[in-house]
């Protein structure tokens, strides 16, 4: 601790532009920028993957009580902390990822991974200004108006996390009113630091994983008039699924289907008794995902009627689009330029003239079907000789001096959303 928390406050007030005074969060986080490194880089060198999460969520759980928080694991490595509520108003969510991926680290640093596993996609800095946020509403707990629920989230990357905290209840008690997140991002061409919103609207891709089933009747090779060949049929499915996108859909609209993986057979001259394709389709349009999961299915088994085939489809994964508020995009668009200044915030929506999409999926998304939600990217690419990695690599490095700023726009979006919609 640098300072007590009451130098830091008096040092740190401003006269906001609403004319009230405003605590500045951001100049307070940076007060204490060594812990949110600290928590960052234990949380980095014991990554863990999917809801597995034992060490981090103690980590987290005993970062909290040591605030003063009574957190508690309302599904399997899921983490509710609850600050406010002494005043009456409405719940902000606020929302930290905290898996890692199954990758062997190779980025040299001196706090890496010794898990085997890595936090190549950026959640332990997610985590650790989340825990920074924890620690500035702890601070102002007694100017929340309404109350503020933190959602340290498991199994994002297997976008399974999200659900389960919804399933244990995570939205009702009181019941959330708005929910936001921050994702950072390595290989973005802006200022590390810069805070980017897309824009109201979908902004993620949503995501459908299809396997594609085919029975045929196997035989020799030499004689396939004798069998009914399912390796024959996957090929023509697989080049008929390409005819969606290209003569079903708008052509100015987004959408991918891609087979990732073909098998069927072991051998050059034995025509097997089954293949099967499996891929993964990705939109942004509600009705166009619908129409696309329709075709892959008549596609796929009018294909197989054609060449005498029995075809399954099965649809699963699914992952809608998380789709931004615009009204909570605005509000919070304000509040954090106010708070980090006018130059590290990009409301790249106005910049393009269109709302930027990523074709990834975020599982956030699931939050975003049932309340007014955001998601806010922050640059953090960091450049080593010349290279910077992108998410998911083994080389990828993120840049820690995003901590006090994330942990301050965590914070101050779910204390000044309160305050005014109290
Ligand atoms: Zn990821
Ligand atoms: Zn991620």
């Amino acid at each position: 601790m640098r300072t007590d928390k009451g130098e830091v406050r008096a040092s740190t007030t401003l006269y906001g532009i609403r004319g009230t005074i405003m605590k500045n969060l951001f100049e307070e986080a940076k007060g204490f920028k060594p812990e949110l490194v600290e928590w960052r880089r234990y949380i980095h060198k014991n990554a863990e993957t999917h809801t597995n999460l034992e060490t981090t969520t103690a980590y987290v759980s005993s970062c909290l009580k040591a605030m003063g928080y009574e957190p508690i694991e309302i599904c399997k490595s899921g983490i509710l902390a609850v600050a406010g509520g002494k005043k009456p108003g409405k719940t902000f969510l606020i929302r930290g990822d905290m898996d890692a991926l199954p990758v062997e680290e190779q980025t040299g640093l001196d706090f890496s991974s010794g898990t085997g596993n890595m936090h190549a996609c950026g959640h332990d800095l997610h985590t650790a200004m989340m825990l920074g946020a924890a620690r500035l509403l702890k601070t102002h707990e007694d100017e929340i108006e309404g109350t503020v629920k933190l959602m340290f989230q498991p199994a994002e990357e297997t976008l399974a996390g999200a659900k389960m905290m919804i399933e244990a209840g995570i939205l009702e008690k009181p019941t959330v009113d708005a929910a936001m997140m921050i994702h950072v991002f390595s290989g973005l061409p802006i200022a590390s630091g810069t805070v980017v919103f897309y824009g109201a609207g979908a902004v993620s891709a949503a995501s459908d994983w299809f396997l594609i089933n085919i029975k045929g009747k196997g035989g020799h090779g030499a004689m396939p008039n004798t069998t009914i060949d399912p390796v024959n049929t996957a090929a023509h499915i697989h080049i008929a699924l390409g005819e969606i996108n290209s003569r079903e859909i708008d052509p100015a609209a987004t959408a991918v289907v891609t087979v990732g993986e073909i098998h069927g057979g072991t051998t050059g001259n034995i025509i097997p008794d089954t293949a099967f394709l499996r891929g993964t389709i990705r939109t942004f349009d509600n009705d166009i995902r619908e129409f696309i999961k329709k075709r892959v299915v008549e596609i796929s088994k009018g294909i197989g009627t054609t060449f005498r085939c029995e075809v399954e489809v099965e649809l699963s994964n699914a992952c809608p689009s998380v789709v931004n508020d615009r009204e909570l995009t605005e509000s919070v668009y304000k509040y954090t330029a106010e708070m980090l200044g006018p130059q590290a915030v990009l409301d790249m929506a106005a910049a393009t003239g269109k709302t930027q999409v990523m074709s990834g999926s975020e599982d956030f998304a699931f939050l975003s079907e049932r309340v007014p939600s955001l998601m806010i990217i922050m640059a953090a690419s960091v450049e080593k000789n010349g290279e910077v990695f992108p998410q998911h690599h083994p080389r990828v490095l993120f840049d820690e001096n995003t901590l006090p700023a994330g942990a301050a726009v965590y914070a101050n979006s779910a204390l000044e959303w309160l305050k005014m919609h109290k």
